[in-house]
């Protein structure tokens, strides 16, 4: 390495040192605003407060929170029960309001990667079951051009985070978007699914290690469930055995008016 780099290197990590320094004599902030909390990496009480985590009952195919037991038809929701989704199951930690998208937001836009630990650790609880069969975890994958202005994928990061406390092989490429596809925040249910069709294929150099593997989907936000679907899609098309889905959250019900989806 030629010196000058060398050097470089060298003021960045020192830089970097001081900064972490700097950070251990900080009192600690929760994660999702400034108040003070007693550990790195926690969350105030008023943040956990508002966060809602999804428990029992919910729909056992697509993970809906119900309002109460009995709802559906045997479990499952009517939409599943109408057009059950390619994905064997999914599963999320919370629903989706405010409070989880001060979390999810930052993490997504802002550079916060260190959120992806204290979430993917809420995902492991929400998903235990579906992460104990799984042989293989896969993000959903950004394509080349957004991936190139946000430098790094937020549901591989929740991936490799989550393969880590799990105990799971990551195969943070598995996927891959063929064609940019628009921003599916304005679009309902079957203007998602429609911009996804055929968009996300699985990567050729991918498709041994999926063959005949329960491949677990790692996602951050369920919005209509479209991207999940054209993911599970894209896997069984290349040979996985059952695709499960785990998301950080999932929106209750996105054909409620005015929910501000991700
Ligand atoms: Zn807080
Ligand atoms: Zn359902």
């Amino acid at each position: 390495m030629p010196l000058a780099a060398a050097m470089a290197g060298g003021a960045r990590l020192a830089r970097h040192g001081a900064l972490r320094a700097l950070d251990a004599l900080l009192p600690p902030q929760c994660l999702a605003c400034d108040a003070p909390v007693l550990e790195q990496g926690a969350l105030c009480a008023a943040c956990f407060r508002g966060l809602h985590l999804i428990v029992p009952p919910f729909c056992l195919h697509c993970g809906l929170p119900f309002e109460h037991e009995g709802q559906g038809e045997q479990g499952r929701c009517l939409a599943c029960v109408a057009e059950p989704p390619p994905f064997a199951r999914a599963r999320a930690a919370f629903s989706y309001n405010e409070s989880v998208a001060r979390l999810v937001l930052p993490l997504k836009h802002g550079d916060r990667t260190e959120l992806a630990l204290p979430l993917a650790r809420h995902m492991a609880r929400a998903g235990a079951e579906l992460l104990a069969e799984a042989d293989l975890l896969v993000p959903v994958p950004l394509h080349r051009r957004r991936l190139f202005l946000r430098r790094y994928n937020q549901s591989a990061l929740l991936a490799l985070r989550l393969g880590r406390i799990a105990g799971r092989p990551v195969l943070p490429d598995a996927l891959r978007r063929v064609r940019a596809t628009p921003s599916l925040g304005s679009l309902g249910a079957e203007g998602r699914r429609a911009a996804l069709h055929g968009a996300i294929a699985a990567s050729p150099r991918a498709v041994s290690r999926i063959q005949g593997r329960r491949v677990l989907l790692v996602d951050d936000v369920l919005t209509s469930g479209a991207t999940a679907e054209a993911c599970s899609a894209a896997l069984l098309a290349a040979g996985a055995l059952r695709v499960e889905v785990l998301a950080v959250a999932r929106v209750p019900d996105p054909r409620l008016p005015g929910t501000r989806l991700p």
